[in-house]
């Protein structure tokens, strides 16, 4: 099987693919409904894992580039090899391709990626200033302040860089790319989509917190608290959040006590 030639697919890889189109095409609609886009910017991608363990042989599915959100039916989504060249479907794939491509390629365990310029995110984006952590869903959430990535122009590798070198070592799984916008990342679309409308939601609530006074810091401990409860108690995530490569949750899961006080939010 050659994962660039749809006619030489196996049928559980072809099934794997057209599962990812229906998903990548419903998860759309989630951002208008959000409010998170306006017109055809935004985009949702997700991951198809191939038959390398190295995921050498993995795909992409992810929407065409300039298509209307009435449009974006399973058929009408676009198969992408981790290059972001075009293996199936109609239509030129989405200009940021290149930077979802570029986080599979070097974030294995990452399954979806989400970029909008969705507004509250994206103002903070302009000012290039990270959201600190001042609301207990944050600490659910990110871990911490949503970090900002450096100002990067479409056209090579530099924003997915971008994208990884700020979230690598952070509990984030959002990034403000400065002068742009989020991209989001989860272990599927779907995680990937909350995590956009979250940052969102967390990106307005501080702002408007801010008109009035400043807001009242989270201590370092108790964000680890949350994020450690919410992460691998609370349900969110029966594996636990992304690993990440350094000072993530991965190393300190085995301290975590999994059957305390399981309160909702
Ligand atoms: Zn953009």
């Amino acid at each position: 099987m050659d994962h660039r030639t749809p006619d030489t697919w196996e049928e559980a890889f072809a099934a794997r693919v057209q599962a990812a189109r229906e998903s990548v095409a419903r998860l759309h609609a989630e951002l208008p409904r959000w409010g998170l886009v306006v017109w055809t910017a935004g985009n949702v991608s997700q991951r198809v894992r191939g038959d390398a363990a190295d995921g050498s042989r993995d795909l992409l599915v992810i929407k065409p580039s300039g298509v209307s959100y009435d449009e974006l039916t399973p058929e009408a989504m676009v198969v992408c090899d981790l290059e972001g060249l075009l293996v199936a479907g109609e239509g030129s794939p989405s200009s940021d391709t290149a930077a979802h491509a570029y986080v599979y390629r070097h974030m294995p365990d990452v399954g979806g990626v989400v970029h909008t310029h969705s507004t509250y995110a994206t103002a903070w984006a302009a000012r290039g200033e990270p959201i600190p952590c001042v609301l207990t869903m944050m600490g659910d959430e990110f871990g911490g302040d949503v970090p900002v990535g450096p100002f990067a122009l479409i056209g090579d590798d530099s924003i997915g860089r971008g994208i990884v070198e700020t979230l690598r070592g952070s509990r984030s799984r959002a990034v403000l790319m400065q002068n742009h916008g989020p991209f989001t990342i989860g272990r599927d679309a779907r995680d990937a989509v909350k995590a956009a409308v979250m940052v969102e939601e967390v990106a307005r609530t501080v702002h408007i917190a801010r008109q009035l006074g400043e807001p009242i810091a989270i201590p370092q401990d108790k964000i680890d608290h949350l994020y450690q409860r919410y992460q691998f108690v609370y349900g969110q995530h029966q594996d636990g959040p992304i690993p990440m490569d350094e000072g993530g949750p991965a190393a300190v899961r085995s301290d975590i006590p999994r059957d305390t006080d399981k309160e909702s939010n």
